[in-house]
């Protein structure tokens, strides 16, 4: 290496390429688009946090999967991406808009603790959770709202002073009227200005879409500081406006968040941070669709909220969750059930078994192939994660890939889905006769249903044992069963 390669660092002939190309979808245009960073090689991705006030649902947590898959694809293609996750931990109210109740106060009054305890309670299981997930928290900065008051003051005093802002008794208020194409964001400008005429009207609010920039503390607020209106707290949408302008910029690349959040949320921070600045806050928007309880939306009214730590309770792999998600398009609302969590735990340990035995074959030499191209093309085309899992079970299985080509492709695998395929954990495999009588009993109907031809009720039984945690191969030795639970 030259005397100046080793000065600036390793260079190779690949690292001096451009990046290839990412197509994205972009919110704001309703297009897929190529990806283009503002600083060439430098990605700022944000993503809209959870409000700490309990754990965050499997619901939410498809969100930071899809934001962490982005953030895959753009590392290995060769951008140095720069991540925050915001901390809500104050202003956010019920339903979204300003009125209903604080949720950080329904979580101290919950669990009888200040809101602060509360939201270092909440951040540590949400950081333990992505972790889980195989998110790289130690690459992602997590700001607290409340770390943020004098930039979320100075932001919303610099819309007074431009004229987007006034006051009422209750707060700082921010005039839509006053921002052309207000709503612009997901093409539903029409339909989001009827929404906001539908919700209760703050007294004195010029249009029913203006929304708070600094809410005026109500006596028993436990949440409240000092600022040019008064004391009080900041509007929820202010925060994300101003951590970013202070973490990442004026202008950043990337914005991500679930799709409820298009209508008021991502429109209001457009709003507020463009007003400011003059400039394009962000360059694409993009979104995930929801997690649905089979069809029904999760809340808590209804029973249905599914934490990560039920996962682990049913003894499922936390990773079982990603690879569900990763199952089906970001932009394709994806319907939960426990049966389908079950069977990705168990389609995750038959790729870690066939991981161990390309290893032990290719010695982890890896080798390139058109399968890899193929792969590296879907997952670049819009985040294609089904069509890549596809790509990537038919190559582990063929007999037309060398085991180095198949070891080169799992690395590539594991870059963008982070499934730990390169070092899985260790398998828990067994025999017939070690096995619990109920699958030692299911496992002889199996076979007697083989004996018999009847291949569609073999299939059945496999399901059943399935169900119950357990994989079944067979071996020259007879059945062979993986715990797909832990
Ligand atoms: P919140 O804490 O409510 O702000 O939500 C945190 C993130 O999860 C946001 O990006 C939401 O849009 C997203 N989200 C909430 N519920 C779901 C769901 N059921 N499926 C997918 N994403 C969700
Ligand atoms: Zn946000």
């Amino acid at each position: 290496m030259s005397f100046l390669a080793r000065l600036f660092g390793k260079r190779t002939n690949e690292s001096r390429e451009r990046p290839p190309q990412v197509f994205f979808t972009n919110t704001l245009s309703g297009h897929k688009e190529i990806f283009v960073a503002q600083k060439p090689g430098i990605a700022l991705l944000y993503t809209c946090g959870p409000t700490v006030y309990g754990p965050a649902h499997i619901g939410n947590l498809r969100a930071y999967v899809f934001s962490d898959t982005i953030a895959r694809v753009l590392t290995a293609a060769r951008y140095r991406v720069r991540r925050v996750i915001n901390i809500t931990d104050v202003g956010h109210m019920v339903g979204d808009e300003d009125m209903g109740e604080d949720k950080m106060a329904i979580g101290a009054a919950r669990e009888h603790a200040t809101p602060e305890a509360i939201a270092m309670r909440y951040t540590k299981v949400f950081i333990e959770d992505i972790k889980n997930l195989n998110i790289d928290t130690d690459n992602i900065a997590f700001p607290r709202a409340t770390e943020y008051l004098k930039e979320q003051i100075v932001l919303a005093k610099t819309l007074e002073e431009k004229g987007f802002a006034y006051r009422l008794p209750d707060g700082l208020y921010f005039d839509t009227q006053k921002f052309p194409n207000y709503g612009k964001l997901g093409g539903l400008q029409k339909v989001h200005l009827e929404a906001g005429a539908r919700v209760e009207v703050v007294k004195g609010k010029r249009h029913p879409t203006d929304f708070v920039l600094w809410r005026i503390a109500k006596p028993n607020d436990l949440q409240q500081w000092d600022s040019p209106w008064g004391r009080g707290n900041p509007g929820w949408h202010i925060e994300c406006s101003a951590m970013i302008r202070a973490l990442l910029g004026q202008e950043i690349d990337i914005h991500t968040g679930g799709e409820d959040h298009i209508n008021i949320h991502h429109n209001n921070e457009i709003a507020q941070s463009e007003a400011a600045s003059g400039r394009t806050f962000v360059h694409y928007w993009m979104h995930n669709a929801f997690l649905t309880m089979q069809g029904e939306k999760a809340s808590k009214s209804l029973g249905n909220i599914i934490y990560l730590s039920d996962v682990a309770k049913k003894g499922l792999h936390p990773l079982s969750l990603r690879y569900f998600f990763l199952q089906a398009h970001y932009r394709t609302p994806l319907s939960f059930s426990w049966d389908a969590l079950t069977g990705s735990a168990s389609a995750l340990h038959r790729l870690w078994k066939l991981s161990h035995e390309i290893a032990e074959a290719s010695r982890r030499k890896s080798a390139s192939s058109e399968a890899r191209e193929r792969f590296l093309a879907m997952m670049r085309d819009d985040l294609g994660t089904p069509q890549a899992l596809g790509i990537l079970w038919d190559t582990l299985k063929s007999e037309d890939y060398t085991p180095e080509e198949k070891w080169g492709l799992l690395e590539d695998a594991e870059a963008h889905l982070g499934l730990l395929l390169l070092n899985p954990p260790a398998q828990d495999t067994l025999l017939e006769k070690d096995a619990p009588e109920e699958i030692r009993d299911l496992l002889k109907e199996r076979t007697a249903a083989r004996a018999s031809q009847d291949f569609k009720e073999a299939d059945r039984i496999r399901g059943e044992i399935e169900r119950r945690g357990y994989h079944v191969d067979d071996g020259p030795d007879g059945p062979m069963l993986t715990r797909t639970t832990l």
